[in-house]
């Protein structure tokens, strides 16, 4: 605790959140973050900056309203997926009275949000949500007003099928939002949630252009919803959340050529993961692959050092506590060059494990 006496006790209680690039890390090849290998080189000229921009551009709604089959009253566009879990959290959950529902391991943020908040976290399982009975999930709901449901979650990959969210929501109708964090849907499109949202008025889908896109520096996310739920939101957030720079970017991204070239991108991102899977799960270093759905792969390591020897070789991956257990290493799907430096340092390990080996008998 600090001896600041103007911080609320929440926040003197926070933690800083530790994001994969907050962690000052030096590297070569980085499979840390989640990013799309592709770069985009984007040509802009933009004359009337002078202005304040559109709050809600309306190129850049209609052309995501159509990629996403909704229409464009459906469709808010927030500065990140991360955006849009904070304003569902101060919009719709009431300071040191509600609470959100979210399934551990999950993605750092909806705790962090509500913290901030003063929002109660109902902390359950994974493994409640992808085998335990929709009964047994509401009632572990209780009276949570935000459900979090991670699709594909990070960092674990697994998927929850769209017929549980939908009796989830079905059980959850007028009592609590739904909220599927969508942000690796791209890389298994058919699971998505959005064709729920004309059936459903508490089912948000969490949309971004960070993953897939390849845009993460763009800061550009889209909340998902039914005009009703989005119009309490739209008093929330900030007068103009997107900068013309920014709108003018996404415009583009939502292009169908861009559409197109970002689908083809992923064919070759989830052909890289089944090759780095099949390396790991041959591997002597690892104890345990979990099969994902978005654009990384999670594994439990024999021996922790193995990730410093990593980052020795300049390769950057994301290191994990899973489960209690703090040898777990999650990695980003990279192009081919950065995927083939995983390798290297995989024939390293599985080379000096059966050094160990020999030594041993
Ligand atoms: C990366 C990620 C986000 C954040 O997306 P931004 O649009 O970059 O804020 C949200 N949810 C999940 C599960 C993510 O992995």
């Amino acid at each position: 605790m600090s001896n600041n006496p103007l911080l609320p006790a929440n926040i003197d209680a926070l933690a800083a959140y530790s994001s994969a690039k907050s962690e000052k890390l030096t590297g070569t090849t980085w499979l840390n973050a989640n990013e799309s290998p592709y770069v985009k080189n984007i040509d802009i000229n933009i004359s009337d900056l002078n202005r304040y921009p559109d709050p809600q551009p309306a190129s850049v709604i209609n052309r995501y309203a159509d990629y996403a089959q909704l229409s464009a009253d459906q469709v808010l566009m927030t500065r990140g997926a991360d955006e849009g879990i904070e304003l569902l959290v101060r919009t719709y959950c009431e300071s040191t009275k509600d609470s959100i529902a979210l399934f551990l391991p999950t993605y750092g943020m909806y705790k962090v949000t509500a913290d901030t908040h003063n929002v109660a976290i109902n902390g359950l399982s994974q493994a409640l949500l992808l085998d335990g009975s929709v009964d047994d999930i509401i009632t572990a709901v209780g009276n949570s007003k935000l459900v979090f449901i991670c699709n594909p979650n990070n960092p674990t990959g697994s998927l929850t099928p769209l017929d549980k969210i939908k009796a989830i929501a079905t059980a959850l109708t007028d009592k609590a939002l739904v909220i599927v964090d969508e942000a690796y849907i791209e890389f298994c499109p058919e699971q998505s949630a959005s064709s729920l949202i004309n059936q459903f008025a508490n089912v948000v889908v969490l949309r971004t252009l960070s993953k897939a896109f390849a845009l993460a520096g763009l800061r550009t996310g889209f909340t998902l919803a039914q005009a009703s739920v989005l119009a309490p939101i739209r008093k929330v957030i900030a007068p103009y959340p997107v900068s013309t720079v920014v709108a003018s970017i996404a415009a583009n991204a939502l292009s169908p050529d861009a559409i197109t070239s970002m689908r083809r991108q992923v064919t070759i991102l989830n052909a890289l993961k089944i090759k780095l899977k099949q390396w790991l799960s041959a591997s002597p270093a690892v104890l345990n692959v979990l099969s994902g759905e978005g654009n990384f792969v999670t594994l439990k390591l024999a021996d922790k050092n193995s990730f410093k020897i990593a980052l020795k070789q300049g390769l950057v991956m994301r290191a994990f506590t899973l489960y209690g257990e703090n040898d777990w290493l999650r990695i980003s799907i990279g192009n081919e060059q950065e995927l083939e430096q995983v390798k290297v340092w995989l024939d390293g390990l599985s080379q000096s494990t059966t050094q160990k080996e020999q030594e041993v008998s």
